[in-house]
């Protein structure tokens, strides 16, 4: 049976729980939006937020930004990079990633990813030692763990601190510790389309106290530092508070108070995304024409989107893969486009970044398409689309039908 069409919306996210709406509300009615306009003694929705986030990851440090590319962008210059200087980043990554890095100043290097999709450490060892880098921003692109315990061990013997960018790994954990632990900070994203959704947000966190208040300084806390939820004491801001520029990159009280109870409700939601992916993914590995990357045993992601292979299939195949499950409502995104659609460009698209030669990470592009499962998604439309999408990789490819 192929005459099955998905008829739901792949951008359409969940309401807000009805305690997020009402908690946006009661900032609304006080008026007090801006995260320092508290009355005596109040604790804002941004600190308590901050709080509450450091808490649930297990971080001494968090610090509620304005987007994840701030939270980056603060992180960077709080690590101490400044311009020209080189930073070492993998090559699949999404745009504000090398746009973090550029906006410091500095110059993205990029590397090499395997077919597991995450960093290849032998090419960041080449690459680091090739480019004197001191600074790797570790993006985990839609939440592909690599051994995290062999790359802070080659980052340590390389001297190089790591930031990492879990726009797509809240929640995520390598042998159970959470992801956005491992290096020097962790930076989050609670845009629309990631884990939490406040429009645009970001956390960023850490257990350095130096590096926190570099952070909260950057963020543009006019000195109200003592008013944060879980910044370090004041202290550890005698150099920061004056030597740090003020980026204007702060958390309203709207958007924290909207995440709050949505952060309640984190875990529980982990669980909803698995369930999805993991019948999306029962569907795909029914046809042999389909690849999917492989997960090590220590890593525990959040399925909240998936990504497969169709390997051997060239850029006409692809685009009528991509026309013909369109054509039965399930949207894919292709990361072999050569100019970039919606938020799939790639490296040779960034104009900004000098040009590389990644042949091993161009060639597992040109063959891997993606798509996000937002929780509006029932695990029956899960098994729905992943049978439309094997059985229209099966037909393109000329291959077995699916069992
Ligand atoms: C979304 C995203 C970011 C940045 O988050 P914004 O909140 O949109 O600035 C960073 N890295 C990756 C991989 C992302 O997907």
């Amino acid at each position: 049976m192929t005459s099955s069409r998905f008829e739901g919306d792949f951008t359409l996210q969940e309401p807000l729980p009805p305690e997020a709406i009402a908690a946006a509300v009661e900032v609304m009615r006080s008026g007090r939006l801006h995260r320092y306009n508290t009355a005596p003694g109040e604790m804002s929705e941004a600190a308590r937020l901050e709080r509450e986030f450091a808490d649930w990851q297990g971080a001494r440090y968090c610090l509620a930004t304005g987007s994840g590319g701030q939270a980056l962008q603060i992180a960077l210059r709080a690590a101490g990079v400044g311009p020209a200087e080189p930073v070492l980043t993998n090559a699949f990554t999404l745009a504000p990633v090398p746009g973090a890095i550029h906006a410091v100043g500095a110059v993205p290097v990029l590397v090499e990813i395997t077919d597991a999709l995450v960093i290849d450490l032998d090419d960041l060892a080449a690459k680091a030692a090739r480019s004197g880098a001191r600074v790797l921003l570790l993006s985990l692109m839609r939440g592909h763990l690599p051994d995290m315990d062999r790359l802070m061990d080659l980052a340590g013997r390389l001297g190089l601190r790591v930031i990492e960018d879990c726009a797509h790994t809240m929640g995520a954990t390598w042998a159970g510790r959470k992801s956005g632990s491992f290096g020097l900070a962790g930076c989050f994203s609670t845009q629309t389309y990631k884990h939490l959704n406040s429009g645009e947000g970001g956390l960023l966190v850490t257990d350095d106290a130096e590096l926190a208040a570099r952070a909260v300084i950057l963020s543009g806390s006019y000195m109200m530092y003592d008013r944060h939820g879980a910044a370090p004491p004041p202290e550890a801001f005698a150099a920061a508070r004056t030597e740090m520029p003020n980026t204007s990159a702060r958390m309203d009280n709207l958007r924290a108070a909207v995440l709050r109870p949505q952060l309640r409700r984190l875990d529980a939601n982990i669980a909803r995304w698995n369930a999805r992916h993991a019948r999306v993914v029962a569907e795909l590995r029914r046809v042999n024409a389909i690849t999917l990357p492989m997960t090590p045993p220590a890593a525990q992601p959040v399925g909240s989107s998936v990504q497969f292979r169709l390997p051997g299939i060239g850029p006409e195949a692809a685009r009528r893969f991509l026309e013909r499950t369109a054509a039965r409502g399930v949207t894919l995104a292709w990361f072999g486009v050569p100019a970039p659609e919606g938020f799939t460009s790639t490296h040779r698209n960034w104009g900004h970044v000098p040009a590389q030669a990644l042949p091993r990470t161009d060639a597992i592009l040109a063959t891997l398409f993606d798509m996000r499962l937002p929780l509006s998604f029932s695990e029956e439309d899960c098994t729905l689309i992943g049978r439309i999408i094997a059985e229209e990789a099966a037909a393109v490819a000329g291959s077995g039908a699916p069992a």
